[in-house]
């Protein structure tokens, strides 16, 4: 494809990333679904391998490399068949880095930014309640300014890495109702008051520990602040843009991965004498879910590439979230059709993505929320 993720800087990026999947992460994955979470050993490993600060720049501790690099580095690891599960837990700080990036505090780039991207501390990013998660603007999590300190009472839930997390970029309400209330707050877990839950137990993702977090009077020092006070929402919908166009490629990846092992079990699996490949209605589905996919991924690049070069592109990103998450729900579903019983079974590899994938749709924004965005924008 000539869209520009091809180039031969791109290219080595992609085989040192899958050289780091065989080594470091296949041969453990099914232990990590079964433990529930992936290992601290890992996020060093990837430090040390260059990937785990990809998309950062080296100033703040970073690999270097633009977003493009970084969702190439996503793709690449599930191509190489890894998980969405497994690219969410491992670079966790994707989503809750960037805001203390953006804002810039030197203080605060050394003691969370730095140690995180040396694969030292993990990350994590809390936004979501159990009140609810599409309404960012509603969140109750209160905020109360104490001399040099906030006091913090509330609750999140659903939170990706959060029973590992070392620095929980928290999105509390230090001010009235409403978006413009809203601020960033790092909360750590040594922090008195603050609970971690036992994982959460999930459909996919089994790799990836999800918490709910709660905070009984945490006193937090206003030197973990965020930027600004109230301009929480604003940063974090900045954010978005880049976690669902990753949240895309994944399922982009997914997609295709699912379309490769299907060719190649199509080819293999002989029914009535002769091969899955052979029948008409076979190499049909086939071809449909590879156009699915080539669509998805043509369409993701290209708004990448547009919101790469700083056009407003709110309503497409939503548009190609959507997209991506269709076509990879399609296509898991044919893939676990064609596998036949074996499709069903735990560790063959399409079953994972069929569980996996189902979250793509929710997180980071519903499939819903993403159509009220653009509907929204349309009729503005
Ligand atoms: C495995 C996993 C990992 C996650 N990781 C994180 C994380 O790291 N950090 C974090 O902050 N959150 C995380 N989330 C939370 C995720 O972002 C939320 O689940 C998501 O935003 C939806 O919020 P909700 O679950 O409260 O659903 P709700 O907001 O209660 O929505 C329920 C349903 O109603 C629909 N709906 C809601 N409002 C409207 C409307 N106005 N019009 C039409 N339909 C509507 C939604 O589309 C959805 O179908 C994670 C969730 C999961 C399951």
């Amino acid at each position: 494809m000539s869209d520009g993720w091809d180039t031969v800087e791109r290219r080595a990026l992609r085989a040192a990333v899958r050289r780091f999947a065989e080594r470091e992460v296949l041969p453990h994955l099914e232990s990590w679904e079964d433990e529930g979470a992936l290992p601290r050993s890992l996020h060093a490993a990837a430090a040390a391998a260059g990937l785990l600060g990809i998309g950062f720049a080296e100033e703040v501790g970073g690999s270097g490399g633009g977003p493009v690099e970084s969702f190439l580095v996503a793709e690449e690891l599930i191509l190489a068949g890894g998980s969405s599960g497994l690219v969410a837990s491992l670079f966790t700080h994707g989503i809750g880095l960037p805001h203390l990036v953006e804002s810039g505090d030197p203080d605060q780039i050394d003691r969370f930014v730095r140690p995180v991207l040396a694969g030292a501390s993990v990350a994590c990013l809390a936004v979501t309640e159990p009140g609810g998660g599409s309404d960012v603007a509603g969140l109750t999590t209160r905020a109360v300014r104490d001399g040099d300190h906030y006091v913090v009472t509330g609750a999140k839930t659903f939170i990706t890495s959060g029973t590992r997390a070392d620095v929980i970029t928290t999105a509390v309400r230090t001010g009235g109702p409403g978006a413009r209330g809203i601020s960033l707050l790092v909360l750590e877990p040594t922090m008195p008051g603050l609970r971690v839950s036992r994982p959460l137990r999930k459909m996919g993702w089994l790799c990836s520990d999800t918490a709910e977090l709660g905070f009984d009077d945490v006193r937090v020092p206003v030197g973990n602040l965020v930027g600004a006070e109230d301009a929480g929402f604003a940063a974090i919908m900045r954010q978005f843009a880049a976690e669902r166009l990753s949240l895309a490629v994944q399922a982009v990846a997914t997609a295709q991965r699912c379309l490769e092992l299907t060719m190649d079990w199509v080819r293999r699996r002989e029914t009535f004498g002769r091969p899955l490949a052979t029948r008409q209605v076979v190499r049909h589905t086939v071809a449909e879910m590879a156009r699915q996919v080539d669509v998805a991924r043509t369409y993701t690049r290209a708004v990448v590439a547009d919101w790469e070069a700083g056009e407003d592109v709110v309503a497409r990103v939503a548009m190609a979230k959507n997209t991506a998450v269709a076509a990879c729900d399609a296509v898991v579903d044919r893939a676990v059709q064609l596998h036949g019983g074996a499709g069903y079974l735990r560790g063959v590899e399409v079953e994972r993505h069929y569980r996996d994938s189902r979250i793509l749709g929710i997180g980071g924004g519903t499939t819903e929320i993403m159509t009220e965005v653009v509907g929204r924008l349309l009729l503005a």
